[in-house]
């Protein structure tokens, strides 16, 4: 398909966790040419950061011991070709490889519950994508970063078939995860995402649902091409 790369527009890709939003986006970002930024990946590194700093000890989520840490963290992000995707930096060192462990998985929906922390991630989202050409994937990102973004996807598929994807990906980097655990995790940040008092995870109603759960990357890839053409066809 020819892609209008000069009509940029903000892609908003909301949904469950390990749903492949990161692999959908990505791919698409490069098909357009656009900036590709992962929401969740600034929420992981602000877990790991206040892991890191004494913020969660003991399994126990200090709230204020978070936001009183929130002026001292700086996140920003830098192409990797050899991703194809941008790699995330927390005060310049580089945490892409640390943010995507059990540990962070098990805290980071409780620290994204937080309201300054949002705050600070939401506004830093809005400017990022403030001159368009942007796929952004998150769980509020149609509903509240871009409610304005002309293509918006709500994104799922079977609980298990997540957790299974997320094992394997988890398993292949050498991690010692059990599947149980990683189904317990995905089912119970769902729930918490949806049930969290500021901007919980729900579908925009101008959203159009993709199911992946049985379907390949070319098919979500055909799927989109027709959803991109029908948007650019009533700008
Ligand atoms: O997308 P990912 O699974 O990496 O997101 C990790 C967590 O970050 C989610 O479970 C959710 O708690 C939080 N998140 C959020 N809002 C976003 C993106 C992620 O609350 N826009």
């Amino acid at each position: 398909m020819e892609y209008n790369k000069r009509q940029k527009i903000v892609i908003a890709l909301d949904g469950f966790s390990s749903c492949g939003k990161s692999t959908f986006a990505k791919a698409i970002a490069a098909r357009l040419g656009y900036i590709f930024i992962d929401t969740g990946a600034m929420y992981r590194s602000v877990t790991l950061y206040a892991l890191e700093n004494g913020a969660i000890c003991n399994g126990i989520v200090d709230e204020d011991a978070i936001i009183g840490l929130l002026d001292q963290i700086s996140i920003t992000f830098r192409f990797n070709p050899m991703r194809g995707a941008s790699d995330i930096y927390v005060n310049g060192d580089l945490v892409e490889g640390k943010i995507r462990t059990i540990e962070v998985s098990n805290f980071v929906s409780a620290v994204s519950s937080i309201a300054q922390v949002r705050e600070k991630l939401v506004a830093m989202q809005q400017q990022m994508g403030a001159a368009r050409g942007v796929v952004m994937d998150g769980r509020d990102i149609g509903t509240v970063v871009f409610p304005d973004a002309e293509l918006k996807i709500f994104m799922t598929a079977d609980p298990k078939v997540r957790a299974e994807r997320r094992y394997a990906e988890l398993k292949a980097k050498g991690d010692n995860v059990s599947f149980d655990e990683i189904l317990e995790n995905v089912i119970s940040r769902d729930h918490a995402d949806m049930n969290r008092a500021i901007s919980p995870l729900r579908q925009a109603e101008d959203a159009i649902v993709l199911d992946n759960s049985y379907m390949s990357v070319d098919e979500q890839m055909e799927w989109f091409d027709n959803e991109y053409k029908k948007v650019l066809n009533n700008l």
